[in-house]
């Protein structure tokens, strides 16, 4: 379940910066376009040195594997997010940001999701897993 197996980096800089030309994220796929903030870090993985860009949206959807299951992989957010959603952890909340970060932040309108809306599900899909773990314990 957990990617928790893979190792961090042995070190890295984490920058929020804006985006001087387009880039691509790397857990959505969507452009980060000019002026865009987001994050950019740098540092090496395996004695290799790797920089990753992600966008505001996957930064927030991604909190909810820092604070349920204490790290993450560059670049497969996407995918533990969807496993644990499909596990049924998160309840309901994750099940929704697992399913528009898969559809790259586009809703049914064609709209993307709010940076703050995805916030919003986070928090409550934390909640609810947290709750959920103290009923276990
Ligand atoms: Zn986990
Ligand atoms: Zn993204």
């Amino acid at each position: 379940m957990c990617q928790l197996d893979y190792d961090g980096p042995s070190f890295s800089a984490i920058r929020t910066v804006r985006a001087r030309k387009e880039y691509t994220c790397g857990e959505c796929g969507l452009p980060i376009v000019v002026g865009e903030s987001h994050e950019y870090v740098s540092g090496k993985w395996d004695g290799y040195f790797d920089a990753f860009r992600t966008c505001s949206r996957c930064v927030a959807a991604r909190r909810w594997l820092e604070v349920v299951c204490h790290g993450w992989l560059y670049g497969g957010v996407d995918v533990d997010i969807r496993e644990h959603a499909e596990e049924m952890y998160g309840g309901w909340p994750l099940g929704i940001v697992a399913n528009a970060m898969r559809n790259r932040w586009k809703r049914h309108d064609g709209r993307l999701f709010m940076v703050a809306e995805i916030r919003k599900l986070v928090n409550l899909s934390i909640k609810i897993t947290k709750a959920e773990e103290k009923a276990v314990a």
